[in-house]
């Protein structure tokens, strides 16, 4: 491998990096860091360090890193088959079975699966199979998609849009006029501190009311939700909100997209959030978790209420007009067939279940009576920990001083322990591979307790 120098001049002179600060990391006045390898919750740098990755890549990296049962099943379909397209009803082995084992674990409302890529087309096909079904139904004007603030469904047009963060929308001309949206499911963060959790999910409710009777019942199609928040701070539902939000839905005939990407396929120790919060959706989003990483594979799950429609728009108009080149990729299917098998084989959603009880447990121990620790919570294997300025008041620190990140890096700095600063307040956000230990999360709380003392006090 380059070493250093070269390495690093390539990078800030060629690569357009992804939610970087591209001026800062042009000038090298950022760190920028090249991974070489990686194996269990570990990845290791070309300088050497190996790092605890208490993030999973982006939330991905499900079954941890460096499992050769997917690498060796990627090289036998690259092999074998590195690709054919899915069009016109072709498909390979690993896609059809993927399609198959994905429906076997799926609620049993669900019909197909359509395969893309990454979380955000798997999105941006949503929302178009959204409008198509409302077209085939005779009602086009039934088309605008209601989405949380702090919600994240990707950065596309379309996906960027229904993002609920304002970084995501400023100096795009985002969102699109045909997403609205309502209030987060964020208790912690209420404005009327009196709420009791019960009075906190009838007023989101009554918010939801509000929006669709000023824009009218008949312009909306869906609402689009992760079963619990995700980029926009980790945050679980209050008790009793999807309960509460699917009455409104139904009541107006709005379908309801449960973006899965991060829950689906383990993450709170069941096999998707919808069986954990009792979600019955009319279209489920997976991505990240299907394949692990490993290879890029994401799909849409319809309903067999949105399929029923879907056919009869074809026998109306011919083939469906959506399709991308690597729609069902052989190695992405390949990578997912193995991925699931070892979730299945390692018994891993029930080790994100209790592992990630004894994460948010052991660090509510460590950290709940510290002065600026306002709020720990979390649900399977997904933790936070949220740092206000005073806790009486639940006054939070001013943005500028970036508190989050300033713990982030000292956690890494100290203890190389890999934990993701949420972009929308000061949120350290845990959610390591359903592999970590007990004995992994022990030092994930230690180091998040020292970098805390360390900046805070
Ligand atoms: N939906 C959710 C809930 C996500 O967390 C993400 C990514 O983090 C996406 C969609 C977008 O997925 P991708 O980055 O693969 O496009």
């Amino acid at each position: 491998m380059l070493k250093n120098d070269q390495l690093d001049t390539w990078d800030r002179e060629n690569f357009f990096h992804p939610s970087t600060h591209l001026a800062q990391h042009a000038r090298g006045e950022s760190p920028n860091r090249v991974i070489k390898t990686a194996s269990g919750v570990h990845i290791e740098d070309r300088d050497g360090n190996k790092l605890l990755d208490a993030f999973a890549g982006l939330y991905c990296v499900n079954v941890g890193y460096g499992r050769q049962e997917i690498a060796e099943a990627i090289a036998a379909q690259a092999k074998e088959l590195a690709y054919y397209h899915a069009y016109v009803g072709h498909g390979t082995e690993a896609s059809i079975t993927l399609a198959k084992m994905i429906l076997d674990r799926a609620p049993s409302n669900m019909s197909k699966v359509y395969f893309g890529l990454g979380g955000s087309d798997a999105n941006e096909t949503n929302v178009k199979l959204v409008w198509y079904y409302n077209n085939i139904l005779g009602r086009p004007e039934k088309k605008k998609i209601i989405s949380r603030w702090r919600g994240y469904h990707g950065s596309g047009l379309m996906t960027g849009s229904l993002t609920g963060l304002e970084l995501f929308h400023k100096k795009f001309d985002l969102p699109l006029a045909q997403v609205v949206h309502t209030e987060a499911p964020y208790y912690y963060r209420r404005t009327d501190l009196a709420q009791s959790e019960a009075e906190f999910v009838a007023h989101c409710v009554a918010e939801l009311e509000a929006l669709i009777e000023r824009e009218g019942a008949d312009t909306i199609a869906a609402f689009i939700g992760e079963p619990v928040l995700g980029t926009g701070g980790i945050v679980p539902p209050p008790a009793g909100y999807w309960k509460a939000i699917q009455a409104v839905l139904k009541k107006h005939d709005i379908l309801l997209i449960a973006d899965e990407v991060v829950t689906g396929f383990g993450r709170l120790g069941t096999m998707f959030g919808s069986d954990h919060f009792g979600i019955e959706a009319d279209i489920i989003t997976i991505a990240k978790g299907l394949t692990s990483a490993y290879a890029p594979l994401s799909g849409s799950i319809v309903s067999d209420k949105v399929w029923k429609v879907l056919e009869q728009g074809t026998d109306e108009n011919g083939p469906i007009g959506h399709g991308w080149t690597y729609s069902a990729h052989p190695i992405g299917a390949a990578a997912g067939v193995a991925n699931l098998k070892l979730i299945d084989d390692l018994n891993l959603v029930q080790n994100a279940g209790e592992v990630g009880a004894y994460l948010k447990k052991t660090m509510t121990e460590a950290l709940g009576d510290h002065p600026h620790v306002g709020d720990i919570r979390g649900e399977g294997m997904l933790c936070a920990v949220e740092f206000v300025d005073n806790k009486a008041g639940r006054t939070f620190f001013d943005p500028a001083r970036k508190v989050g990140p300033q713990i982030s890096a000292t956690l890494l700095a100290q203890d190389k322990v890999i934990a993701r600063a949420m972009p929308q307040g000061d949120i350290l956000g845990f959610a390591p591979p359903f592999c970590l230990t007990k004995a992994e999360a022990d030092t994930v709380v230690a180091a998040t307790a020292r970098a805390v003392k360390t900046v805070l006090g």
